[in-house]
């Protein structure tokens, strides 16, 4: 027997394919000579790689980067294997192998790591000096070291601790960036993720990295006016009942009505990626009427004050995911709430 196809979903993710094709140009061009990469780990900022992919190469991106192996395959379905990066790079035998069957490059981070790719045949790769965020790369002082210097590196690079802030830590990172550069011979220098860019040309090289402001993020207020939003979100009115004065509202009874209102439950919850926090601040929209969101986020609903609204069973409400506003109201950063969405979005990608 076959399962007939599922109806139409109560919840949905709408992606502005030409605003994400838009944010993509306009970071390519923010670039100056740099060429702007995109970075689509983690299922393409909880987008959907699918979704997002055919838009970015369309766009012009050729440069892909990834955190896992276990995302290459996803990837490799729109783009040749030298056109992505992993950036967790390769850990042993069995991740090199699949480097090599796949074509793709690891960005190499370690000594151990540069050790695993040349004996397994070495061959081009990215490699990655820590300038400072301490987290994943070859220490500056390494790069004469035999075991690097015998790598055939495509791109060196380095990444930002804190550019979305102005702090010395920047101009520190690029220094010893520099350093680096100076000691090694890569095809390519890339250093600037999304913010970097807007830390002006210095920070650009030959190569960028953008990944939250091709979705719709603003890690820094430079970029505002230039980057458009790209995700919408609708979620279904599953009920709606009026409550009295002291009806206590969801798990815990943690609010009250404090007069007769009314109240409706959608269908979106923190299963969903709206998050607990969501609760205390956060609102619903519906034909121009804000619903602030009542009691507990449960795990696949919300319930929302619709007072004197005509909100009705199977309408659509919208959560704007507006990404620096919904980031002061949930209290969670701009790349969490891109990362959390949840499986049960139908992810829609509209073309105009
Ligand atoms: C995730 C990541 C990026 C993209 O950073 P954004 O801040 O999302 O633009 C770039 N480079 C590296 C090494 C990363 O891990």
């Amino acid at each position: 027997m076959t399962t007939p196809d599922p109806p139409p979903a109560s919840l949905r993710l709408r992606i502005d394919a030409q605003a994400l094709a838009e944010n993509w140009r306009t970071l390519d061009r923010l670039s100056g000579t740099a060429e702007a990469g995109a970075a689509v780990k983690a299922d393409g900022y909880g987008l959907g790689i699918d979704n997002v992919m055919p838009t970015l190469v369309r766009a012009g991106a050729r440069q892909f980067f990834v955190a896992h192996w276990s995302e290459v395959p996803d990837v490799l379905a729109h783009v040749p294997g030298e056109s992505i990066a992993v950036l967790h790079g390769v850990a042993n035998e069995r991740e090199a192998a699949f480097a090599r069957a796949t074509g793709v490059l690891p960005v190499i981070n370690s000594m151990l790591q540069a050790r695993v790719w040349h004996e397994s045949g070495g061959g081009a790769c990215h490699l990655m000096v820590d300038s400072g965020i301490n987290r994943l790369g070859v220490e500056q002082q390494c790069m004469g070291d035999p075991a690097i210097r015998q790598l055939q590196v495509d791109t060196l690079m380095s990444h930002l601790a804190s550019a979305d802030e102005d702090t010395a830590q920047n101009a520190r990172q690029l220094a010893v960036f520099r350093e680096a550069a100076a000691q090694l011979d890569a095809s390519r220098l890339s250093l600037a993720n999304s913010a970097g860019i807007a830390l002006g040309p210095d920070y650009r090289f030959d190569l960028t990295r953008p990944g939250l402001a091709l979705y719709g993020g603003i890690p820094r207020g430079e970029l505002a006016g230039h980057i458009r939003p790209v995700v919408q979100i609708e979620a279904a009115v599953l009920q709606v009942r009026d409550l009295s004065p002291g009806d206590p509202v969801g798990y815990n009874a943690i609010w009250h009505a404090d007069k007769p209102t009314r109240a409706a439950t959608i269908s979106i919850g923190y299963a969903d990626g709206i998050l607990r926090s969501w609760g205390s601040g956060g609102a619903l929209q519906h034909d121009g009427a804000t619903l602030p969101i009542i009691g507990r986020v449960s795990m696949d609903m919300v319930i929302v004050d619709c007072t004197g609204t005509v909100l009705a069973e199977g309408d659509f409400c919208n959560l704007s995911y507006a990404l620096p506003q919904a980031s002061r109201i949930s209290g969670l950063s701009q790349y969490e709430l891109l990362t959390v969405l949840g499986q049960r979005f139908q992810r829609v990608v509209e073309q105009d």
